[in-house]
């Protein structure tokens, strides 16, 4: 049986391979399984980010950050800063999702949605269409600028920064919506803070994807440092078969048959410029292009595929049995945690969101005088809130529940989706009122007829009447 032995182990931090040609310009783009896989991951969320802004519920777009009335819309749910908790859970839902594929196959996450690496390819693919091939751009590089093919490269840039804008677009849709934003721009009336940020995120989109690329991966993104935490020793990672790849054919001449031809496809596809040949590196990003490669390179020579896989680090172990018991909890405490702390958090996302008040009522005494006259009569200045948590636009009718007290003005209030609003309420007595000093009452506010909520507030009148 072959074996597989990691020339460094996920903890070693410190030894990512890398290419030490200005890899990122002449990535040569991969085709197989795992590309196709990508693209069926990263389409979909692609696809969900560009409609984002234009696909309403209950006439609120799918994701809208209202940054004026301070409430976040999502997927036709509307969240309050009050609702901060709620957020909360789904943000550690989201993360403890994120461990557990990192348990399971290393980083996933990052070779197959994360938007650096699925824009990264975007523009490599880009650049390879009007470009051409890896070595035709290779050979282009190497000329002076101006002999170079300027008409391409001006395209190149021409495409990239479109895709930049349509990004960074959508970006600042999500905080104005998708109609607002259009309109602001084409009617020339979107406010400076739009034209800033607009600006900066199609500037950031096309230097992070088509000039960084991989080195945000390398130098700025905090998740490869602290991924190896998250991983055990039965986490999948791509690995490379050394007991049947090496020694390489062009390497050093020897009898045994092994399979490596060096050709050195699966460096030149990778994102990250890494040589995978080289052992585990932190760097890697499990994007699957050097196995791609390889199987390719293997199909045309005939050998069976699998000389880059995916592969835990003790694969000789690995019979059904031992198969099904690495998945037991003493096997895999850390991968258990995680999904326990996955249930619990989207427990308490799922009892927050069932429970979740649609309209909130506060009634408020006017600052000042504690009564006056008004009419003759008695009275008390109240102010009333109420916060629509609804989609819906609705109406409120306020109406006094003490037989000695009533609604002198204001008694009606119209709230649209999502509104909160204020109203003046003056509560007076009865004439002959009978109240002295102070005494409660109570409020009912009911919508169509029915009562939805009753609040409770202090009347005021003189003692000595
Ligand atoms: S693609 Fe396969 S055969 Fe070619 S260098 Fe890499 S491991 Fe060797
Ligand atoms: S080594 Fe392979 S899996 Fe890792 S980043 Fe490079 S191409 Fe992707």
């Amino acid at each position: 049986m072959t074996q597989l032995i990691p020339t460094t182990s996920l903890d070693d931090q410190d030894r990512p391979v890398i290419d030490a040609t200005r890899h990122n310009a002449a990535v040569r783009l991969a085709k197989g399984r795992y590309q196709i896989l990508r693209r069926l991951t990263s389409g979909p969320l692609i696809l969900m980010f560009l409609l984002g802004p234009w696909l309403t519920i209950n006439g609120a777009p799918l994701l809208w950050m209202d940054l004026g009335n301070h409430v976040l819309h999502l997927f036709g749910l509307s969240f309050w800063p009050d609702d901060l908790l709620m957020l909360t859970w789904l943000a550690m839902a989201s993360a403890f999702a994120l461990f557990i594929a990192a348990n399971i196959a290393g980083r996933v996450w990052c070779g197959f949605s994360c938007p650096q690496t699925v824009w990264s390819m975007m523009f490599t693919w880009v650049e390879e269409n009007i470009e051409g091939s890896r070595n035709a751009r290779l050979k282009d590089q190497q000329r002076a600028f101006l002999k170079r093919n300027l008409l391409k490269l001006f395209c190149k840039h021409t495409v990239w920064l479109t895709i930049a804008f349509i990004t960074g677009f959508t970006f600042v849709a999500y905080f104005e919506t998708g109609q607002g934003l259009w309109q602001g721009l084409i009617h020339a009336t979107a406010n400076h803070e739009v034209i800033f940020w607009l600006s900066f995120f199609t500037l950031l989109t096309y230097i992070n994807a088509g000039w960084l690329r991989e080195q945000v991966c390398l130098h700025m993104c905090p998740y490869s440092r602290f991924q190896s935490v998250m991983v055990d020793k039965k986490t999948l990672k791509v690995s490379y078969d050394v007991e049947r790849g090496e020694p390489r054919k062009n390497k050093q001449p020897s009898d045994k048959t092994s399979d490596c031809v060096d050709c050195k496809l699966c460096v030149q596809v990778c994102p990250v410029g890494i040589d995978i040949r080289q052992g585990l590196q932190y760097a890697c990003i499990d994007c699957g292009a050097c196995i791609d490669a390889c199987d390719n390179i293997m199909d045309s020579l005939k050998k069976p595929r699998g000389l880059i896989h995916f592969s835990d680090e003790n694969p000789t172990t690995q019979t059904t049995s031992r198969r099904f018991k690495s998945w037991l909890p003493k096997e895999r405490p850390r991968l258990w945690g995680y999904l326990a702390a996955l249930c619990i958090a989207l427990t308490l996302l799922g009892l927050q969101v069932l429970t979740k008040e649609q309209y909130e009522f506060h009634l408020s005494r006017d600052r000042g005088q504690l009564y006056f006259y008004q009419e003759l009569n008695i009275s008390n200045a109240f102010t009333l809130s109420i916060q629509n948590k609804t989609q819906q636009a609705v109406s409120f009718k306020v109406a006094s529940l003490h037989p000695s007290l009533f609604i002198q003005s204001g008694s009606e209030l119209h709230l649209i989706a999502g509104q909160k609003a204020s109203l003046a309420l003056r509560i007076s007595c009865i004439s002959n009122c009978p109240i002295k000093g102070k005494e409660t009452f109570n409020l009912s506010i009911s919508q169509h007829g029915t009562k939805q909520h009753e609040l409770k507030g202090t009347f005021f009148a003189p003692t000595g009447l």
